[in-house]
């Protein structure tokens, strides 16, 4: 593979890099194509990464094995909303590398308690179940929400169905993709899992008329993030929390990426003044230092499960916790989520003046999250995403023709418009 050296040098002022000439044991470009030629020929090719092989990071900032630096505006797909190598975060995490690690469920520790607590406090919800990635997240609400079917709504054992969205992403589990509509995720991967009706996305009416006397819960994105940033109609999230309700149906908010801060506020839901049943939390709630995830919920809807029924030996270990715990304190105070609606409305001023240039065909969001559909004229999204990089900044397209931006919450203003110019730059616009 032909790598160019790309990005920004190192004497370009932005940011703070950590001594990266450390890393130049051998000629840049070498080291670059020796990493990527490993890559190529040893790991499963079930992703397309852009080519670069980042060696250190710090806040927004990451720098790469030949010492250029990048701006990242993906931020783990939110896992990094409070940036890379954050000092409160290490700090959590160094202090509980030194006490435990791990114990199991098997045994206690001294910081499950408090996490539990604390997260529950932070969803104004009672009851916390950890596990570690997003998916086991999703497939726990899935199993916690037909065992609440069965034992408490009185659901005939084996009936109980769920309703999903279009254009979901969940997960990559079997079950998960059984109910995707992304022939990519799903194709070849059968046979799949029954008991999920998908319905469209954003449309109520629809979701109606799918609720039938089986349905035991209805598993939602508040914003589609996989799908491209998608914003449901105003309205949508509150229509479907009155149906859930009104029919005694669950409503499983899957805030996995739209959640913690991203939006503007704690929860995506938030918006349109709703609570759901139960939370699907994970990405950033490891502060991108461990996968930590959560349902969280009530007591009638958590406490169906009974010792032996569900567990992860992972889930809920202590440096998760230590981890998750500082990341729901620093949430608690309200300043990322201020940050990241500022920003966001900062973000989405300069987007919308993009979109009325004509340069992008049109753009959508919420706080310090958008998705931008890029004219087909300008290339696809993966040629953008090159340019970009080439220009020193991180970006991911989705299907196609979008930009997915999700910059660390922590970024400084003077990097984003930095960020956004360069953006600008490779759409001639
Ligand atoms: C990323 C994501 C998941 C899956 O999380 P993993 O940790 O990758 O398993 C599930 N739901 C949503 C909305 C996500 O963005």
């Amino acid at each position: 593979m032909q790598v160019r050296p790309a990005g920004r040098d190192n004497g370009g002022g932005r940011g703070s890099a950590r001594a990266p000439g450390v890393y130049r044991t051998e000629s840049p470009v070498t080291s670059t194509e020796r990493f990527l030629a490993a890559a190529e020929a040893h790991s499963a090719h079930n992703y397309h990464p852009l080519p670069v092989v980042v060696a250190t990071a710090e806040g927004a900032w990451v720098t790469d094995v030949a010492g250029r630096r990048y701006l990242d505006l993906l931020a783990g797909y939110s896992a990094l909303n409070f940036g890379h190598g954050n000092r409160r975060l290490l700090d959590a995490a160094r202090a509980q590398l030194e006490r435990v690690t791990l114990t199991s469920r098997a045994f206690h520790h001294d910081r499950f308690g408090d996490f539990c607590t604390q997260l529950a406090e932070l969803c104004g919800m009672e009851l916390v179940l950890p596990m570690n990635t997003g998916a086991e997240a999703v497939e726990t609400a899935v199993k916690t929400a037909r065992k609440w079917g069965y034992q408490v709504k009185g659901v005939p054992d084996g009936r109980a169905r769920i309703i999903v969205a279009d254009g979901n992403f969940h997960g990559r589990t079997t079950t998960l993709v059984s109910f995707s509509t992304d022939p990519e995720a799903r194709a070849g991967f059968g046979p799949y899992t029954p008991g999920f009706d998908v319905v469209p996305y954003g449309d109520a009416a629809a979701l109606e008329a799918a609720l039938d006397e089986d349905t035991v819960a209805v598993l939602l994105e508040p914003i589609q993030g996989e799908a491209g940033v998608r914003v449901p109609p105003p309205g949508y999230l509150a229509r479907v929390r009155e149906l859930t309700r009104s029919r005694n149906v669950l409503f499983i908010a899957d805030e996995i990426q739209s959640g913690l801060g991203r939006t503007g506020r704690t929860f995506a839901c938030e918006h349109e003044g709703v609570v759901p049943d139960v939370y699907v939390l994970g990405k950033a709630l490891g502060g991108g230092v461990v996968p930590v995830s959560a349902v969280v919920s009530s007591r009638e809807v958590l406490g169906v499960l009974a010792p032996g029924e569900h567990g992860s030996t992972f889930g809920g270990n202590p440096l998760a916790c230590a981890v998750a715990l500082e990341v729901v304190a620093m949430l608690r105070t309200g300043e990322f989520q201020q940050r990241a609606a500022e920003l966001g409305a900062r973000m989405h001023r300069e987007l919308a003046r993009l979109a009325a240039g004509g340069a992008v065909a049109a753009v959508r969001g919420r706080g310090l999250w958008a998705g931008v559909d890029i004219d087909p004229s300008h290339g696809t999204g993966r040629e953008l995403s090159e340019r970009l990089l080439a220009r020193g900044v991180l970006v991911k397209d989705t299907h196609g023709s979008t930009l997915r931006l999700a910059p660390p919450l922590v970024i400084d203003e003077a990097d984003l418009d930095w960020g956004l110019e360069q953006l600008r730059d490779v759409l001639g616009a």
